[in-house]
């Protein structure tokens, strides 16, 4: 228990210190808009980067050791083939209906209607990515190399078979597991000491935003904002919220608290793989997620499952179709439903990645790829919504996962016992 002058601070849970980071965060960098100096606003920033880099930092060893100790604790290989199958379609279900939610918001409200396209310039369409290199690609021809260059999916195929096989070889294994049992406490320290810093590079970053996108900026697209923020919203309480309830018979209210830390990193650090350390805290302390199924289906998540992004890409393509007068038929409606599920899955958790992704989409149905430019002046606010909603998505999946298998932690996901800035 903290004491002196800040313990009032020190003593308060993580969600609540990262919240009003962000509140007074967002208030200072509106005033700083206001008041002309977007200046102070953008020399803040190199704190929230710090934070980041922070986190990054944690993220290949603990993907690696997480799910080696993961892997090497479940009890036989079927429980790894029905895991994976009920987290890939899980993941693949949830994003299908957010592009719908998308679509169906920007059909109804309108938001390309009347827009300026004066600020369009050409763009070159992102090439389709194939899909037999996609799959051949993720098993590593040199792990060290993945581990290197952060290649997740690289990574946690390499764990996979890592950690299968310290079960298959049995009592000569001992020492190795013990290690990485031992190496993945270290680094569950580690992520804990970063994460309490996590308000400092919020609030950092919050004012960065806040400060430098003016309403000048954000106001004639107003509209698409509004539909991305309020899709992620309803897809959030509905089918996350719907499928806990519905599915995992859980108290939905309670995952919205649990995941509430890594939510709000990812909303202001806009990168899901930058959040994954974050997340995957957050759903073995608040929502009692065993590290056996979290150290799984967490990182895949953060590199294939893109809720929010997949959302956004529907809305920004109905929104370029009506700017530019197309009228799209309900075979092309079908084609964005399977595009923008494909390229989210292929959009990096990184900043922007999803933007780049949208040129697939246009693609797809031949719609002008200058929209695109369009839509980048305003991209961070949007991106912070959409990965916003990508962890959350990868949070809803790990409790549904980890509780049809009988292994959520029922005690851990009730007693709201959230993070506290000293764990
Ligand atoms: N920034 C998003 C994420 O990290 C990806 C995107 O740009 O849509 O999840």
């Amino acid at each position: 228990v903290s004491r002196g002058p800040f313990a009032f601070w020190t003593g308060m849970q993580l969600w609540k210190q990262i919240f009003i980071a962000l509140v007074v965060g967002l208030v200072i960098g509106v005033l700083l808009n206001q008041t002309g100096n977007a200046d102070i606003a953008k020399s803040v920033k190199p704190l929230g980067d710090l934070f980041i880099r922070g986190i990054k930092m944690l993220i290949v060893p603990l993907i690696f050791v997480s799910l080696v100790t993961g892997v090497a604790s479940l009890q036989n290989l079927s429980t790894m083939g029905r895991l994976s199958v009920k987290t890939v379609a899980l993941y693949l279900g949830t994003t299908a209906v957010a592009i719908s939610i998308g679509l169906g918001l920007a059909v109804v409200f309108e938001p390309g209607v009347g827009v300026d396209l004066g600020s369009a310039q050409a763009v070159t369409a992102k090439e389709a990515p194939n899909l037999v290199d996609i799959l051949l690609g993720i098993v590593p021809t040199n792990p060290v190399e993945a581990l290197v260059s952060g290649n997740v999916l690289q990574i946690i195929v390499f764990a996979i078979f890592f950690g299968v096989a310290i079960t298959m070889a049995g009592d000569a294994a001992k020492p190795v597991r013990a290690f990485f049992e031992s190496a993945a406490e270290v680094i569950y320290k580690l992520t804990s000491v970063v994460i309490s810093f996590a308000p400092y590079g919020v609030f950092a970053l919050m004012v960065w935003v806040a400060g430098t996108y003016g309403m000048d900026v954000l106001a004639p697209l107003a509209k698409v904002i509004g539909m991305v923020y309020l899709g992620c919203a309803v897809h959030a309480v509905l089918v996350y919220g719907g499928l806990i309830r519905l599915m995992a018979r859980l108290n939905p209210v309670r995952y919205f608290q649990g995941c509430i830390e890594p939510v709000m990193v990812a909303f202001t650090s806009t990168s899901s793989s930058g959040t994954l350390p974050v997340t995957m805290m957050a759903a073995e302390r608040n929502l009692g997620v065993p590290r056996s199924v979290s150290s799984f289906v967490l990182p895949l998540g953060a590199t294939v499952n893109m809720d929010g992004t997949a959302l956004y890409q529907g809305v920004c393509a109905v929104f370029i179709a009506q700017a530019y007068g197309v009228d799209l038929s309900s075979g092309q409606y079908l084609t964005i439903v399977l595009t923008a599920t494909l390229a989210s899955v292929g959009t990096a958790g990184v900043p922007g990645a999803g933007l780049i992704m949208l040129s697939l989409v246009l693609a797809s149905v031949g719609l002008p790829l200058e929209g695109i430019a369009i839509i980048a002046g305003i991209d961070r606010v949007l991106d912070m919504a959409r990965t916003a909603l990508n962890v959350a998505g990868d949070c809803a999946v790990s409790c549904l996962v980890a509780r049809s298998e009988g292994q959520l932690d029922q005690a851990v996901y009730d007693t709201a016992h959230v993070l506290r800035a000293d764990d």
